[in-house]
């Protein structure tokens, strides 16, 4: 088998999604952009509605669909991007719920599919999304008269604990929402961890599900072997790789493994990331190339058919840290060529 295989636990999601369940004031969403953040919004999806997710969201009105053909009707199916143009028949079709982030949206929505159920998405601070005060103020009467569900805004900063904007944007959301009498959605993972003040009637985790930060307690939720391709043998001073960044200081053992750049295991991760053979640590020597990754083997008694880079030793956050970027990076870039393999809850 040469390409990887990604491992996904799916008791792992579901007991992600408990915990914080557990933690949140009143009901508890789950947010599967981006194909569940990379481990297959389908599977991700099923599962938690077996354990009694409700409310799911996702980026798109195309996400959406997908998620109706997999989830059938009772879910209800949040869009974070609103009711764009072209999104029309999707939005009516799968029974979509967009969150209308401006004036020029909630006009189209309204002309368009006048009898159709909507959400509504706040600026309080961040400015990407959703309506400001302002426009709030004007539209308020107009949209509550509506079927309106759902009210909800976005937090920056929320995994800094410690930074003034969280509080100062629970104030304007606070304020802004005075009165409404439809559910209020404040909190992703990082806002359910900054404790009930930020949960309103519905949150919405994300990364915690997945087993990433913010959520340092999740479980996680994937393991990333690579197939060993070839073992080669260096001598001292014989170089590794795309532009010979790496040279054997002594007699070394390289491995080249499965799996690359074009797999989400991005090229800055050459010569920083570290691959592991169960507990024992093996660094990579040189460029990571598209298809391949080159590791130093030298330490290793018994050679391995695989070496992880994604297992207990080394979490999304620990990769992500070596690459220079974020878990949600490397878990939405995990490529589409490795074999997902899913354990844990029955996904028929
Ligand atoms: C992506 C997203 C979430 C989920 O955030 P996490 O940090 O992954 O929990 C929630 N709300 C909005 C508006 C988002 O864009």
């Amino acid at each position: 088998m040469a390409c990887g295989q990604l491992h996904i636990d799916l008791d792992a999601v579901i007991a992600n999604w408990r915990a914080l369940d557990a933690l949140s004031a009143g009901e508890t969403g789950a947010v599967v952009k981006a194909d569940g953040y990379g481990l297959g919004a389908a599977h991700v999806a099923r599962a938690l509605a077996g354990a009694g997710a409700r409310s799911f969201f996702v980026a798109t009105a195309r996400e959406g669909a997908d998620l109706r053909d997999v989830l059938g009707p009772p879910a209800e199916i949040y869009v974070f991007s609103g009711h764009m143009a072209g999104d029309t028949d999707p939005i009516r079709d799968a029974a979509l719920i967009p969150l209308l982030n401006s004036a020029e949206q909630a006009a189209r929505h309204r002309v368009a599919l006048p009898d159709a159920p909507y959400g509504v998405q706040l600026d309080t601070g961040m400015n990407r999304l959703g309506l400001e005060a302002a426009d709030w103020a004007g539209l308020r009467d107009g949209l509550e008269t509506g079927p309106m569900r759902l009210v909800m805004s976005h937090l920056a900063c929320a995994d800094e604990p410690a930074h003034a904007q969280n509080a100062a944007q629970l104030a304007a959301f606070t304020t802004m929402t005075e009165g409404v009498t439809v559910p209020r959605s404040l909190a992703a993972t990082g806002g359910i961890l900054l404790g009930p003040a930020y949960h309103f009637d519905l949150t919405r985790p994300g990364v915690g599900l997945y087993g990433g930060l913010p959520y340092a307690s999740a479980r996680p939720a994937i393991r990333l072997s690579l197939p060993v391709v070839q073992v080669r043998d260096l001598a001292p001073g014989e170089t590794v790789g795309y532009s010979a960044t790496y040279t054997a200081p002594a007699p070394r053992k390289i491995a080249t493994v499965s799996g690359g750049y074009a797999d989400g295991l991005i090229r800055a991760l050459s010569g920083r990331a570290t691959l592991y053979a169960g507990d024992t640590p093996c660094p990579v020597a040189g460029r990571v190339s598209m298809d391949l990754i080159t590791v130093d083997v030298t330490g290793l008694r018994d050679m391995p058919d695989h070496l992880d880079i994604l297992c207990p030793a080394q979490t999304v956050d620990d990769l992500a840290e070596a690459a220079g970027t974020i878990g949600y990076e490397i878990l939405t870039s995990l490529g589409a060529r490795y074999d997902r393999l899913y354990s844990g809850c029955i996904t028929a």
